[in-house]
């Protein structure tokens, strides 16, 4: 065999424990993903934090960065707060570093959990990705999470928010409209404060271009949010489901690499590191194995 033609793998053995721990990876993010849907009054809080140090101090936070670590991904910090942005860094990261080659990026694994973690969990349609990773010399990965604003808009504002934006654009006064909401001007202020961070209103509390838009949009929306437990209730649940899918996944990986039934192709195996480079997903790439085999 030529070098270089395993790809991100240094050799044959090195690819094939890689994918075994990738594997194992994958199976916990589908069984941790499939019992984490927030409701939408958690995601809210933390779509209102101002920097990542108000983000680090909501339940949610602290529940995704555990849930992550638990599945393998090591431990997440949260390093930048932009309105529909949010940039994250793992240090130490497992995934980077079950690679041993180096020089480019390897952790879409990572990326992909944030972007479905955050879409199909949250409620909140994401695109993430890796920015600098460990193998490129950094001595951290970092992933940037970016959210579709609509989606924002209407989970991080509730009704109270939009009363205050009627009465804005009808043209009264702060107090006056507390008075109405019977809310004490710290909430006003705190509301207020999240209306201009979003650019819903101007410094002089006008409703702007954005906050017309958005008013009058969430105006013709009539159904009513989803209220459910948040799932860091039943942590337990999530932590067996995690276990059982590694079980699976070891499972899997003992009867497919450590008591072979056929003797491995070794071009084969190096086709499926090629193939891991095109696939998004482990899960996807087994699949596509399978599907190949069964049409021999
Ligand atoms: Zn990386």
């Amino acid at each position: 065999m030529k070098e270089g033609e395993l790809g991100n793998f240094e050799s044959f053995a090195e690819g094939l424990a890689v994918l075994g721990k990738l594997t194992k990876i994958d199976s916990a993010i589908r069984a941790a993903l499939e019992s984490s849907r927030v409701p939408p009054s958690e995601v809210r809080k933390m779509l209102k934090c101002a920097n990542a140090t108000e983000i680090s101090n909501t339940p949610l936070y602290q529940f995704m960065t555990d849930l992550f670590e638990n599945i393998g991904l090591g431990r997440m910090e949260i390093t930048r707060v932009e309105n529909f942005r949010y940039v994250f860094s793992v240090p130490e990261n497992p995934v980077a570093k079950a690679y041993r080659l180096k020089g480019k990026k390897t952790c879409y694994i990572t990326s992909d959990a944030l972007e479905e973690f955050f879409t199909k969990d949250l409620g909140l349609p994401s695109e993430a990705k890796e920015t600098i990773c460990m193998n490129e010399g950094a001595d951290r990965c970092t992933f940037i999470v970016a959210i579709q604003p609509l989606a924002v808009y209407k989970i991080a504002l509730d009704t109270i928010d939009r009363e205050i934006i009627r009465e804005l654009r009808h043209g009264k006064g702060v107090g006056e409209i507390s008075r109405e909401l019977e809310m004490g001007m710290e909430e006003m202020e705190y509301r207020l404060s999240v209306l201009k961070n979003y650019k819903i209103i101007d410094k002089e509390h006008r409703v702007t271009e954005v906050g017309e838009t958005y008013y009058m949009y969430m105006k013709n929306q009539v159904s009513a949010e989803e209220d459910f437990p948040a799932p860091w209730e039943d942590m337990q649940k999530i932590t067996s489901a995690i276990a059982a899918s590694e079980s699976f996944a070891v499972a899997f990986e003992s009867a497919t690499f450590k008591e072979p039934m056929y003797e491995v192709d070794e071009e084969k195996v190096v086709n499926l590191s090629e193939e891991a480079k095109k696939s998004r997903s482990f899960a996807e790439l087994l699949s596509k194995q399978i599907n190949k085999e069964d049409e021999e």
